[in-house]
This record gives C-alpha cells, sequence and structure tokens, in this order.
C-alpha cells in the first residue's frame, strides 16, 4: 500500500468512526456526567478539602468492593503508589525489579526511588504486556538461589526481589504463568494496574493477583480523581503499614507529633477523593461506552490491509482504556506519516512509549533480549478512546 493511501485511509477510518464536526478528538479526555460536581462542592461547602475527610474513606472502601481486593489505600498519585507497593514488599537498594521495557516511565522510575534497579523483560505480541514463558525460560538461565533462600541474578550478583507486569492500554497480562513462576522462583509479584481498573483476568479483578497493585487515577485515565492512585491487596497488616507510611508515619495522637520512621506525605486530598466517588459510580457505565467505541472501530478497521486493532486477549473482560492499531510489518515504515496526517486531520494519535532500554538513564540496565518489544515500538498507534466519543 502507497504512503499516502494508508495513511488516508487511516483518517478515513477514523471520520467514519467519529466524525468531528470541527473538533479535535482527544486521546482520552475524562467525563463528569454524574454527581462529580456535587460531591466537590460538598468538600467545599464543609471545608473538608485535605488528606481527611469522609470521601477519602468512602473511596478506599468502594475502591476494595470494585476490584475485590480486600483493602485499598488512596495516594496522591499512581506512581506514588508504585513507590509505597515495591518498599512494602520489601524491595531494597541494590535489588533487581523485573519489569517489561514496553511501560509508561513511572514503572521504572518507582523502582529507581527505591535505590533499586530494573531490570527490563520482553512482551507478548497479543498483549503488549510482559511474557511469562519467555521469563521463565530467561530466569532459569540467569538466576541461582543464595544459602538465604533469595534469588540471584548471577551475572550481576545482585539478589532479584520482584516482578512488576503491566497491563497495558488496560488489556491483562496472563497472569497465571507469572502467578506460578513468582511463586516458584519466590518473587514478590506486584501489579502494576494503573490502566486496568475494571479490567478482569478470568474472572477476578486485575491487581489482586499478587501482594500489591498500583491503581492511577490521573487525568487522562479511565477513572480520574484529578491526580490520584491507590494501592490495592488482601493483605491487612500490609494494608496497614501502607496507610501509615503514606501518613509521614505518624503515630495516631490527639495533639502530639510522633513518627516512627521516615515516611511520605502521599495521601489523597479529600477534593480528589470526592471527584473519585462520583466517578466510581459511573465505571461500569464508563467500560459499556468504551466497549462500543471499540466495537466501532473494529468493523472499520477489519477492512484494512496491514493493521490490526488491538482487542482483549482470551479470559479476559478488557476496560477497553485506550484503543490502539498495531501496523504489520511492511507498514512500519509508514508510522510517522500515519501520525502526522491523523493530528493534521483533527484526531489526536500517538506512538506508544519509547521502551526503557531506550532511555538514557535506563540504558546501561540488565536486561533479557527484546525481540518483541523492538518490534512493536514502532508499530503501535492509539487512537481517540475517549467515552465522550459515544456523545458527540
Ligand atoms: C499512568 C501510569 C502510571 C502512573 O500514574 P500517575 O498517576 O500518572 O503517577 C504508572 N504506570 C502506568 C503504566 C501508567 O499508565
Amino acid at each position: 500500500m502507497s504512503k499516502q493511501h494508508l495513511a488516508g485511509t487511516i483518517v478515513d477510518m477514523l471520520d467514519r468512526a467519529f466524525p468531528r464536526r470541527g473538533r479535535m478528538l482527544a486521546l482520552h479526555e475524562p467525563r463528569f456526567s454524574g454527581n462529580e460536581w456535587d460531591y466537590v462542592k460538598e468538600c467545599i461547602d464543609t471545608g473538608w478539602v485535605s488528606s481527611a475527610g469522609a470521601f477519602v474513606d468512602r473511596f478506599e472502601r468502594e475502591l476494595a468492593e470494585y476490584t475485590g481486593a480486600g483493602y485499598a489505600v488512596s495516594v496522591v498519585n499512581g506512581t506514588a503508589a508504585l513507590h509505597m507497593s515495591l518498599l512494602l514488599a520489601g524491595v531494597k537498594e541494590g535489588d533487581e525489579v523485573l519489569i517489561p521495557s514496553l511501560t509508561f516511565v513511572a514503572t521504572a522510575n518507582a523502582v529507581s526511588y527505591c535505590g533499586a534497579i530494573p531490570h527490563f523483560v520482553d512482551v507478548t505480541e497479543t498483549t503488549l504486556g510482559m511474557d511469562g514463558t519467555e521469563l521463565e525460560r530467561y530466569l532459569y538461565d540467569i538466576v541461582q538461589f543464595d544459602a538465604k533462600g533469595d534469588v540471584r541474578n548471577r551475572v550481576t550478583g545482585n539478589r532479584i526481589k520482584a516482578v512488576v507486569p503491566m497491563h497495558t492500554f488496560g488489556h491483562p497480562v496472563d497472569l497465571e504463568a507469572l502467578v506460578e513462576l513468582c511463586d516458584k522462583y519466590r518473587l514478590v509479584l506486584i501489579e502494576d494496574a494503573a490502566e486496568s481498573l475494571g479490567s478482569i483476568y478470568k474472572g477476578k479483578h486485575t491487581g489482586i493477583f499478587g501482594k500489591i497493585g498500583a491503581i492511577s487515577f490521573n487525568g487522562n485515565k479511565i477513572v480520574t480523581t484529578g491526580g490520584g492512585g491507590a494501592i490495592v491487596t488482601n493483605d491487612a497488616e500490609l494494608a496497614r503499614k501502607a496507610k501509615h507510611l503514606t501518613t509521614t508515619a505518624k503515630l495516631p495522637h490527639r495533639w502530639e507529633f510522633h513518627h516512627d520512621q521516615i515516611g511520605f506525605n502521599y495521601r489523597m486530598p479529600n477534593l480528589n477523593a470526592a471527584l473519585g466517588c462520583a466517578q466510581l459510580e459511573r465505571l461500569n457505565e464508563t467500560i459499556a461506552d468504551k466497549r462500543i467505541v471499540t466495537e466501532r472501530y473494529k468493523e472499520l478497521i477489519q477492512g484494512i490491509e496491514g493493521v490490526r486493532l488491538m482487542e482483549e486477549p482470551e479470559y479476559c473482560r478488557s476496560n477497553y482504556w485506550l484503543n490502539a492499531i498495531i501496523l504489520d510489518k511492511p507498514n512500519v515504515k509508514l508510522r510517522d506519516q500515519i501520525l502526522v496526517q491523523t493530528n493534521k486531520a483533527g484526531f489526536q494519535t500517538r506512538p506508544i512509549w519509547t521502551p526503557m532500554h531506550r532511555l538514557p538513564m535506563f540504558g546501561h540496565h540488565p536486561r533479557m533480549t527484546l525481540t518483541v518489544t523492538e518490534r512493536l515500538e514502532h508499530s503501535v498507534i492509539n487512537i481517540p478512546s475517549s467515552q465522550g466519543l459515544m456523545y458527540l
């Protein structure tokens, strides 16, 4: 297919899916059509705007209920949730943490905040998430158990402590394989579920398969609190520690300021939680709408040769947070042309993240062969995916 042709065909497809009528269609916009305004106003009217208040407790309770986690602890953003998850999992300075190279930079940053080393793993073509089978093969080659029973990378000598899969664009990775592998190698499983609120893997919500899961409520995520994040876990003691550590490790007392360790000021303010409560009430409706958006794309993209629409993996119900077109190999060279033409036509599109091992601060970090990541890095294009597309 000629250069002009495929880019033009994709612009045409977007136009047919969602006529713009002069607007720019954003990649992902929040939608506030429920109780958002009332709940936020209530915070202002009562003066409870900061990091304590009824909406924080309610948001945590409802989040735990929705995900089926025993406990949820809300924090200032998803990156902070990841940082706390790693610390609570016992990740220490000098440890290695296995993460996909194909992720948003926050996953790697959070590992670095702990003084630990992100160690990059390849992904699968279907989920764009961590490849458990390849990882197992790789670990078999590079690990050994030390005298304490810890797992060590025999190349670097470092302890390998945790595995952090990420559910790309809301599509669950194959968790079963990873749960098994973590058991076998005594690694802590932490899910970066930043993008997958509402996504189900084999009947259970993502984020609760390992020790801890981290969720994000940034402005572009499926549920937003403006900025925000949460830790979900089934472990009561861990949840208690998370609350303590994110509340400057302050011992509860009516007036005294005692802190028993260096803590963090990572709590979510009540204002943000108020927005979150209203958003959560509508989450199922949001997902239903987003699935219709995807259906519409699916019908139109089926007829275009040389590209495919990313679809939910088997046994999963994805939240379809962000739709992605994947270019077949011969069309990869047309990616930039497609990005230019679609954006020029008023459809916000963007490529997938630069893989972490390409970034200057992570370039020298340990990694397995990243064949699929390097095949995908130039072939994925995200297209407008807001719930609001249903209400143009
Ligand atoms: C959004 C996101 C985060 C971080 O969330 P913030 O709330 O923006 O800090 C982490 N990991 C992934 C994969 C994300 O998409």
